[in-house]
């Protein structure tokens, strides 16, 4: 991902595949990663920026890099420069 739209995306809360406003509701906003079978996802840096809810489903099922997809909502992901620590609720 390039690096001016990935910092972008994640201060503007927007989608990472289609730049449009990720998912969002109560439980926050939907990030998605690889499930470590911890279960344990609260204090979690993540270096990508949430998605929407269309292409969250198209990336469980396309990218590569996602081998064990699991989608995980922030309330508050607290922004650092290329990252966002989680504070979790697992879909
Ligand atoms: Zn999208």
């Amino acid at each position: 991902m390039h690096s001016a739209r990935q910092r972008r995306a994640q201060a503007e809360r927007l989608c990472q595949v289609c730049g449009e406003r990720a998912s969002h509701h109560r439980d926050g906003w939907l990030f998605l990663m690889n499930d470590d079978g911890s279960d344990r996802y609260e204090g979690t840096k993540v270096t990508k920026p949430p998605v929407c809810l269309r292409c969250a489903a198209l990336a469980t099922r396309h990218c590569p890099h996602l081998t064990h997809p699991v989608g995980v909502r922030s309330r508050r992901p607290i922004p650092t420069p290329g990252t966002a620590r989680l504070t979790a609720h697992v879909d």
